[in-house]
């Protein structure tokens, strides 16, 4: 049986993998004033994790259509964690927009979920003029936010920094060189010790145009996935994405083809966009698709943040630090081995 206390208390924190799950990690901890060392693989430019490739959208009504309870949970908890440690988090909200086929997968969206307000085309144009005459009516999540995965994740290396922490890029470590409080974020890479975690393949493509303004994600219904297009800025948008049961990382056709449609019913002008980037990444997952915190002897490990990374990683942190601050244990996250 582990003594807890191995993994409480002020001792210093290293933290395996930078991606948004560690990275949140090491600023809560070092804001507590804990001596935080980050360790990442990749380099500065985290093409190794799976949040380079995510489309950053902090969505926890949307999410709800499809996701369990604690998803929500976490997911509310997480939006005010970001409001209150980046401010500019664009917190302008979503739009969620269907084809006149896809009218009863709209309606029962719109049933399963909730934070939204019903808006008219008029409604709809005021808030995307560009979106003028294109759908009927659309539901807005007013309270969502998004992120740019790519800004975002060497600012919160930056204010990790700030806060007195180090992060060691280019650095395959593994947890037993290290002392202290181990927290384990490697994703994916983690299943030697997790065999259960599986990746869920997400395709995403990035175009260019200035035919198109928008300022916030717009999600299309679709009968398969949720289909969205993000801003990113620079006359740039992410399409994305697919959710496949496979591990490879290339992109098919098929995919392409779904991911450029939905882009074309959004707005036809896109049909003359630049194709900038075709990218995938694995999501990690376990058989439930729910995050999973594992306090162990020497460790603790942070995974299974499958879609919801961006949205999650914040909530998990607090919770993390509430266990090696004060034992606090939250039973539908945590689990003591
Ligand atoms: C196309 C796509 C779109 C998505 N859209 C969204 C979205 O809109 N909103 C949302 O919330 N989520 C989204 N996600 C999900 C989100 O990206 C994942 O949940 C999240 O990235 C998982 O983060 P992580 O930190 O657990 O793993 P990762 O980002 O993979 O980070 C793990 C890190 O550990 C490092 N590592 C592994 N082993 C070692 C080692 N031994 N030593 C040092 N470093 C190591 C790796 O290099 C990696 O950088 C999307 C995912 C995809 C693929």
């Amino acid at each position: 049986m582990y003594q807890k206390s191995d993994l409480r208390g002020d001792s210093p924190v290293s933290i395996i993998g930078a991606g948004i799950a560690g990275a949140w990690q090491a600023l809560l901890f070092a804001e507590a004033g804990h001596a935080v060392t980050l360790y990442e693989r990749s380099d500065a430019d985290m093409t190794l994790s799976t949040s380079h490739w995510a489309g950053g959208m902090l969505a926890p009504y949307c999410e709800a259509e499809t996701s369990e309870p604690v998803i929500g949970r976490l997911g509310f908890r997480s939006l005010n964690l970001w409001r209150e440690h980046f401010p500019k988090t664009p917190f302008n909200g979503s739009l969620v927009v269907a084809h006149a086929r896809d009218r009863a997968d709209f309606e029962r969206f719109a049933k399963l979920t909730t934070g939204h307000a019903r808006l008219d085309a008029r409604g709809l144009s005021d808030l995307e003029p560009s979106l003028e005459g294109r759908f009927r009516d659309a539901l807005f999540y007013a309270d969502e936010g998004h992120v740019e995965p790519r800004k975002v994740l060497p600012e919160l290396h930056a204010r990790i920094k700030a806060a007195g922490g180090t992060i060691k890029f280019d650095c395959d470590i593994d947890a037993e060189d290290l002392e202290g409080i181990v927290i384990d974020c490697r994703g994916l890479s983690a299943r030697d010790e997790q065999p259960e975690l599986r990746g869920v393949k997400g395709e995403m493509i990035v175009i260019e145009t200035n035919e198109v303004e928008l300022s916030r994600p717009v999600r299309l219904i679709h009968p398969r996935w949720p289909l969205y297009v993000i801003p990113r800025g620079d006359n740039k948008f992410m399409l994305g994405a697919t959710s496949i049961e496979a591990e490879d990382t290339g992109v098919s056709v098929r995919s392409a083809l779904e991911l450029l449609g939905a882009a074309y019913a959004v707005h036809p002008a896109f049909a003359e966009a630049r194709i900038v980037e075709f990218g995938s990444g694995l999501r990690p997952a376990f058989p439930d698709n729910l995050p999973r915190i594992t306090v162990s002897k020497n460790k603790i490990a942070v995974n299974g943040l499958y879609r919801h990374g961006f949205l999650l990683a914040p909530a998990l942190a607090e919770l993390t630090l509430g266990y090696v601050r004060r034992g606090a244990l939250d039973n539908e996250v945590m689990r003591c081995v």
